[in-house]
């Protein structure tokens, strides 16, 4: 691990002044925000991450759950994973996100980690994490290690001829069927993004993952109000039942009135280069009775643009598999 300047800021202003002064003073010098630490410590000791200033934001006032007059939810930056799953607003009004955080990782780090931290973890590509290793996403340009190598927990949607990488997290699938909006600011001013524009697909550019610019610091996420009597769930299949990062994983979330489907969001995990919302399975589902055939058929929608790569074609049938149950399981508490 090489040696970096470390910085502590009690105010947002402070932290994003910090990120510009510490760009302009060194030319090209990579700085980090430090929430919870359980990815960026572990990446830096690999030497996957070589930040030259440390930006620590376990001071700033992010820390608050608050319900908003309009019906939605504000959730700050550092709020930690098991604070927000055992939220009651979360428990009552969006347990797919609650089943999504309590699914992830392990009870420890889930008190540790960080809303801002979950939403940028880094892919477990195992390529990118060992330096020896050719990898686009770590070194652009040096090649994809994973492609003809070992590829079975890799991504089936969204990839390119550059970069297979999964993006590994729950918290982030559960937010893209809520439709949450990340909120952004820097030392110039503030901005927010749509979740489903926030996340970039690997493309030529693999080492570009989010919209985010040096020195953008995330301060919060918000969640529109739930659509009226909807039932909501997050279903993971990993290899084992605990502590394990998804195969494959569905957040679904519908209204059922008169028995017909009025209201459909379906986002994948584990499959996906970035959280995938699946319009198409939306579309599937609109107005039609629920039933398993029309599951399946959504589930088929879903998945028509799957590329497999050499150990992961399983994949496909088995996100088809835990999307239908995940949306006969919602549908019947319906
Ligand atoms: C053994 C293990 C198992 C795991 N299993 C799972 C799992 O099953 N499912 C799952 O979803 N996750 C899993 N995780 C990942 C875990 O959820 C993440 O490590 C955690 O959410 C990251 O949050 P953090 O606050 O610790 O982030 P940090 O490590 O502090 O930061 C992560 C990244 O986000 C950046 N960052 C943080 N906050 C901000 C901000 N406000 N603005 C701008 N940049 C910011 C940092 O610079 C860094 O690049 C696992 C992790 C481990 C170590
Ligand atoms: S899949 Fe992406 S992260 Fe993994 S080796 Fe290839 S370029 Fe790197």
């Amino acid at each position: 691990m090489q040696t970096f300047e470390f910085t502590r800021p009690s105010d947002v202003t402070s932290a994003a002044t910090a990120a510009a002064s510490a760009k302009t003073a060194q030319q090209g010098a990579e700085i980090r925000f430090i929430a919870g630490g359980t990815t960026l410590i572990d990446l830096m000791k690999l030497n996957v991450e070589q930040p030259h200033m440390l930006i620590d934001l376990n001071r700033l006032p992010l820390g608050d759950v608050e319900t908003l007059p309009e019906g939605g939810l504000k959730i700050g930056a550092m709020v930690r994973n098991s604070d927000l799953a055992h939220h009651p607003a979360v428990l009552r009004y969006y347990p797919v996100l609650s089943q999504a955080l309590l699914s992830g990782a392990s009870a420890q780090l889930r008190n540790k980690a960080t809303t801002s931290g979950n939403l940028l973890q880094r892919t477990r590509c195992m390529y990118f994490r060992d330096t020896t290793m050719p990898c686009n996403k770590r070194e652009p340009g040096s090649g994809c290690g994973a492609i003809n190598g070992a590829n079975r927990m890799m991504a089936i949607l969204g990839t390119s001829e550059h970069c297979i990488a999964t993006n590994p997290s729950d918290m982030n699938v559960a937010l893209t069927a809520l439709e949450a909006t990340i909120h952004i600011q820097n030392a110039q001013d503030t901005r927010s993004v749509p979740i489903n524009e926030f996340y970039l697909l690997p493309g030529h550019t693999p080492q570009r993952e989010t919209v985010l610019e040096p020195g953008d610091l995330i301060t919060h996420v918000t969640l529109p109000a739930p659509a009226a009597g909807a039932k909501s769930l997050y279903l993971k299949l990993r290899d084992r039942a605990s502590y394990e990062f998804a195969l494959a994983s569905a957040a679904v979330i519908v209204t059922v009135e008169n028995n017909r489907i009025n209201y459909a969001r379906v986002a994948l995990g584990g499959v996906g280069t970035k959280p995938w919302r699946s319009q198409e399975a939306e579309q599937a589902l609109a107005g039609v009775t629920p039933s398993e055939d029309r599951f399946r058929a959504a589930a088929e929608a879903a998945l028509q643009g799957a590329r497999p790569q050499s150990q992961n074609g399983f994949k496909i049938e088995l996100t088809k598999r835990c999307l239908t149950h995940a949306l006969k399981l919602a549908t019947q508490t319906a």
